[in-house]
């Protein structure tokens, strides 16, 4: 019996590795169709709640695999479920599919063209962030999941989300949605796996174990004065000088006004708007900015230095100010359970050999993968996708050379997607013989 035991353990063991090894032979005609998925849908950006041709493409891919497809969740969202053919856990895999108010710059024959119009203004659309990467190395999972899943322990969940970036203002959105619309209920995930691609070197993966992402929240401050004309300014209240000094103020907040030796904070104003012509003081200024935080003590002491130093200046410019936080919703720190990340970091070093570290430091940006992994364990990582050699950080040298994302020059080098498709790959396979 005990042999027969060893066996059978034995057995299922060499099937995962097996399993592997298909895919590392599949790779060579996968790879192409996911290098093509993601220029193809890089072309053609769409904006969060607006994705409705990179769903449609989506949805069409998993049904013609057999994938049972949900669709229509928070707008264009998407759940497939693979059914494996032997028990196991349900375990979630996640790409988030939508593009930015960027115009863009990378020159590449497959950039991005589109325009529409976003909070008023004109605007180029472009996947500066890499969720284009993200849903075609989740597509290309999902193929060769599909094709082996008699082989597959557990199922796997496909979650393809809308507005990571945040929704328009007044409709909701992106992991938070889905969620209020009951995925982990109807699908029982038991944790959850995700990838961000970033300017880190190509093919590196790094996962940083506890508090990985910060939270965020957006601001926006609107100051109301009295319109003149701009030759006699004394016969109104002009709101862009109170505005011009709320930025001066806003930047001592962290640089001067709290302790940030032990919780890093980050202050940023990303958004002035005022005036309609040279000769007219306007009757309103309005800015917008983003808060980063680790801790929810030091985010409540920024909140309520804003709200003093917007006092202050009301009452110096006697114009009237008006401050609100957590506009458009608000993302929660991203934590990585540390038990999944010891347990599963050697499937992360196999998918990319000598190219993987754990690291010690949080990032400022944030996340809303963080809704998933609050409700269950998590594991959220970077793959890094320079081109080969561009080791440079993008603090250093040129930076449209290894542009962060977000930037027009935000790029991503295709020979760095296998290690993507790998490494979610092996932690579906790796998780049910580690928990
Ligand atoms: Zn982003
Ligand atoms: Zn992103």
């Amino acid at each position: 019996m005990k042999k027969f035991l060893l066996i059978l353990i034995a057995v299922t063991f060499y099937a995962q590795a097996d399993l592997k090894i298909s895919l590392e032979e599949e790779l060579e005609t996968l790879m192409p169709k996911v290098i093509e998925w993601r220029h193809d849908i890089h072309q053609y950006p769409e904006l969060g709640n607006r994705e409705f041709r990179t769903s449609n493409k989506i949805k069409v891919h998993l049904e013609s695999l057999g994938i049972e497809v949900e669709s229509g969740i928070a707008y264009t969202g998407l759940v497939g479920m693979i059914k494996g053919g032997k028990p196991g856990p349900t375990i979630a895999l996640r790409a988030d599919m939508d593009a930015l108010p960027v115009e863009e710059k990378t020159g590449l024959p497959f950039a991005s063209k589109v325009r529409t119009t976003y909070l008023g203004n004109d605007v180029g659309v472009m996947h500066a962030c890499g969720h284009d990467a993200h849903v075609a190395i989740l597509m290309g999972v999902a193929e060769f999941l599909a094709k082996n899943k008699e082989e597959l322990k557990g199922n796997v969940m496909l979650i393809f989300q809308p507005a990571e970036e945040g929704p328009p203002e007044d409709e909701g959105g992106g992991a938070k949605m889905m969620l209020q619309e009951g995925i982990f209920e109807r699908y029982k995930p038991e944790v959850i796996f995700g990838l961000h691609v970033t300017n880190i070197p190509n093919g590196v993966l790094s996962v940083k174990s506890g508090p990985a992402m910060a939270a965020a929240s957006a601001y926006r401050i609107t100051v109301k004065g009295v319109q003149a004309h701009g030759s006699t300014p004394w016969s109104g209240i002009d709101p862009i000088m109170a505005t011009a000094q709320l930025i001066e103020s806003l930047n001592t907040v962290v640089s001067r006004r709290i302790n940030i030796i032990n919780n890093p904070a980050v202050l940023s104003v990303g958004l002035v708007q005022a005036g309609t012509r040279n000769n007219i003081i306007p009757e309103e200024s309005m800015i917008m900015g983003t808060i980063r935080t680790f801790d929810p003590v030091l985010r409540k002491e920024i909140y309520d230095e804003i709200e003093q130093i917007a006092a202050g200046v009301a009452v110096g410019t006697g114009t009237e100010i008006k401050v609100e936080f957590d506009v458009g919703g608000f993302y929660p720190v991203t934590f990585n359970n540390p038990e999944l990340v010891s347990k599963m970091t050697d499937s992360l070093k196999q998918a990319s050999p000598g190219k993987f570290y754990e690291s010690n430091t949080p990032v400022t940006g944030a996340e809303d993968f963080s809704y998933f992994s609050q409700e269950i364990p998590g594991l959220y990582f970077w793959l890094g996708i320079n081109k080969p050699g561009a080791e440079a950080s993008a603090n250093f040298g040129d930076k449209t050379e290894v542009a962060g994302n977000h930037s027009p020059y935000f790029y991503v080098d295709d020979s760095a997607l296998d290690e993507g498709v790998k490494a979610l790959t092996y932690l579906v396979l790796d998780y049910p013989e580690k928990f």
